[in-house]
């Protein structure tokens, strides 16, 4: 298949990296460029183009899809002095999948648009996993004629792709979905500590558990890590206290009271202060074990 549109990419760490070759197998021309070029490698082998500033990525393409860490980072690939801004074309579309502030999405929305170019926050929820088999949901906010626009596009990513609303809409609607989230970690934590204090057999409990009321994407998915003892990130530790700050910023200049969240930023606080930035959001059991005294595994050479 073949596809006109020719599309940039920038950011190809643990998200960008299978999106992007997932919006390569559908056809689609692709310029890229990761500030570690090595983890273009893949890409490159694969028929992408490399190019060597974001700007480069703007001028050979007609959307650019940025997927980097913070609202700084993205300010920096999309505004700053080798930023998209510099390449793009008016009647392009720059598409934002990081997950950063709603109100800083507005306003480079807004800076874009003076130079004719549109913007769709399109953050995204699903982890690598979602990643890698392009079954994403990706939460959207901008203009429903450049949402219509770039459908098709954010079929090669996802599967639940939905129109929130205008700019900055996206980006709430994934800060409702981390609120979600690190309630259900939360929630999987103190089950399995709770299990493994019991002195329950923590493979039975998951099995048990996750087909009925109790179960999760958390649960089917880092469960089995987690009694495995496997820290390995799909999304660290360091990115979601990174979200969870941004929700906690947000409800404040709203005045909405999240006390469960912000519990578990505390929480997450006591896991990067061994070091554990950079293991995967399900360390927050971690800091639940440490208090319990207990850890949530299985057995060794227990008969499954
Ligand atoms: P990651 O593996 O740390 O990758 C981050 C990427 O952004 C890397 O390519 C990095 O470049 C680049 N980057 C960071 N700061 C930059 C800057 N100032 N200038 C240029 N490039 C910069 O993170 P990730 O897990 O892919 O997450 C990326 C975004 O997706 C984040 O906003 C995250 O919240 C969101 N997200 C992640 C997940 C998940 O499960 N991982 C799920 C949903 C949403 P280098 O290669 O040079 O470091």
């Amino acid at each position: 298949m073949t596809n006109v549109t020719r599309v940039g990419f920038i950011g190809l760490g643990i998200m960008g990296q299978p999106m992007a070759l997932n919006v390569l197998r559908a056809g689609y021309p692709l310029t890229v460029w990761n500030r570690t070029p090595e983890k273009a490698k893949p890409l490159l082998a694969e028929g992408a183009t490399w190019a060597d500033s974001p700007a480069e990525v703007a001028r050979a393409s007609e959307i650019i899809i940025t997927i980097v860490g913070d609202t700084p980072d993205v300010e920096e690939v999309i505004l700053g002095p080798q930023g998209i801004i510099h390449g793009a074309r008016p009647g392009a579309v720059v598409i934002d999948m990081s997950t950063i502030s709603p109100h800083a999405t507005m306003r480079i929305a807004a800076r874009l648009a003076e130079q004719g170019i549109d913007m769709l926050d399109a953050p995204v929820s699903g982890g690598d996993i979602g990643a890698r088999e392009g079954t994403l949901s990706i939460m959207v906010g901008g203009k429903p004629e450049v949402f219509e626009r770039c459908l098709p596009l954010f079929r090669a990513m996802g599967k639940r792709i939905t129109h929130v609303g205008p700019n900055g809409a996206g980006q709430f609607t994934k800060l409702v979905n981390q609120i979600i989230v690190v309630g259900n970690t939360l929630a999987m934590a103190e089950g399995l500590v709770f299990a493994a204090k019991a002195g329950l057999d923590l493979e039975r409990v998951l099995e048990a558990v996750s087909a009925g009321a109790a179960g999760s994407w958390m649960l089917t998915h880092r469960g089995p890590q987690i009694i495995e003892g496997d820290f390995r990130p799909g999304f660290t530790v360091r990115l979601q206290q990174k979200d969870v700050r941004l929700v906690l910023e947000a409800a404040r200049e709203m005045s909405v009271p999240l006390p469960g969240t912000s519990l578990i930023h505390q929480l997450y606080h006591a896991v990067e202060a061994r070091g554990l930035h950079e293991e995967g959001n399900h360390a927050l059991v971690k800091a639940l074990e440490w208090l319990a005294g207990v850890e949530a595994r299985k057995r060794s050479g227990e008969q499954s």
